[in-house]
């Protein structure tokens, strides 16, 4: 990979340069006093920025996004229990998909513009004891209320689990208000920091309900007891969590709502400046963390997105599927301001001025 790009992925971002500098030193050992004190910081402070009920455990996987998805149904789901799955779009279906592949009973939602902020009445059937949903449905920008889902969960006693990965420090979330048991997050999101550790936030109410694992690597009942110590059952991604440490940090400094707010600016001057150009908005309740645009008839968004990195070195995220030649998605999540952005904005213009 060349490097010197602009990037507005959603995944990985833009990342800080202090992360950069602690990913360039020598990975240390691990397994002593010094790094637990570092695990034990990190979930405090995770438990404290999410705010999560007291007694809550936060658990740390050497793994992408979807093993933390996996991690929850196979710890919480058992052969008596049924899921909602709140089908948007691409990861919607990947909760679908991993309750199929572990026999996990579910019935889904398929829910493409609406934001679920009138489920209150919904009707379910009885046997439905789980919800599982992707906070920002990151494959077409769809954030759903977590509001909403947290009082039906709590009207149908269901136990909430919520993947936040693409909405965790960018747009408000917090356990106790929105009624959440298990929250997932993963690092290279709106913590901008490289690919490869995933957590889960565990309310007690959670804990009590973990069930005996089918899986070795993703048992939750091992990383909690040695969690006790301030450690992992198997090897963690020891450089991230330091990196994860110092940004945690920074954001408990600054506030997590300024944090929030910041990515709100960056993902309003975007939007604001693209007045003159041919895309409109697609989804309608879009997170902060990104803008999913849909290109006029004449052109394929394909070839927007493929032109921008040849010609202004500017990486944008294509989709796939029936959308593939219709929209595109940028990402605001990470370290990002108005000058950064003005050099999408500006790439912007130059391909529509040919
Ligand atoms: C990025 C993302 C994931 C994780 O995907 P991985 O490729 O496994 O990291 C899961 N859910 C959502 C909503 C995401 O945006």
């Amino acid at each position: 990979m060349k490097n010197g790009k602009y990037i507005y992925t959603p995944g990985p971002v833009h990342m800080y340069k202090e992360t950069l500098e602690i990913g360039s030193h020598q990975t240390p050992y691990f397994r002593n006093k010094e790094f637990s004190k570092v695990l034990v910081e990190c979930e405090n402070t995770i438990i404290e920025l999410a705010n999560a009920p007291r007694g809550s455990k936060v658990v740390f996987l050497a793994a992408s996004g979807t093993a933390g998805m996996e991690a929850a149904v196979i710890n919480f789901l058992g052969k008596k229990d049924k899921a909602i799955v709140v089908n948007g779009g691409n990861f919607g279906q990947r909760f679908a998909d991993i309750c199929s592949c572990h026999n996990v009973a579910y019935e889904e939602w398929n829910i493409t513009n609406d934001n679920l902020e009138n489920i209150e009445n919904s009707k379910i059937s009885r046997d439905i004891t789980h919800f599982l949903v992707n906070a920002h449905e990151t494959s077409v920008g769809l954030l759903f209320d977590l509001n909403a889902i947290g009082a039906f969960c709590k009207k149908h006693s269901l136990l909430n689990i919520v993947d936040a990965i693409s909405m965790f420090m960018t747009d408000e979330l917090d356990m106790q208000k929105h009624n959440i048991d298990v929250m997932i997050a993963s690092s290279h999101k709106g913590l901008a920091l490289p690919p490869g550790l995933t957590f889960l936030v565990l309310s007690p109410n959670a804990i009590k309900k973990i069930q005996n694992s089918s899986s070795y690597y993703f048992d939750l009942k091992l990383y909690l007891s040695n969690g006790n110590r301030g450690q992992t059952p198997f090897t963690p991604a020891v450089s991230i969590i330091l990196q994860l440490q110092q940004r945690l940090k920074g954001v408990l400094e600054k506030g997590i709502e300024n944090e929030i707010e910041h990515t709100k600016k960056m993902a309003e001057y975007f939007r604001s400046n693209l007045k003159g150009l041919p895309l409109s908005l697609f989804s309608h309740h879009m997170p902060n963390a990104m803008t999913i645009l849909k290109v006029s008839n004449q052109i394929d968004a394909l070839d927007l997105v493929d032109k921008l990195e040849q010609e202004s070195g500017v990486v944008v995220t294509p989709n796939g599927g029936t959308l593939k030649h219709k929209v595109f998605r940028v990402s605001h999540m990470g370290n990002m301001s108005k000058e950064y952005i003005d050099v999408l904005i500006n790439a912007l213009f130059k391909y529509y001025e040919k």
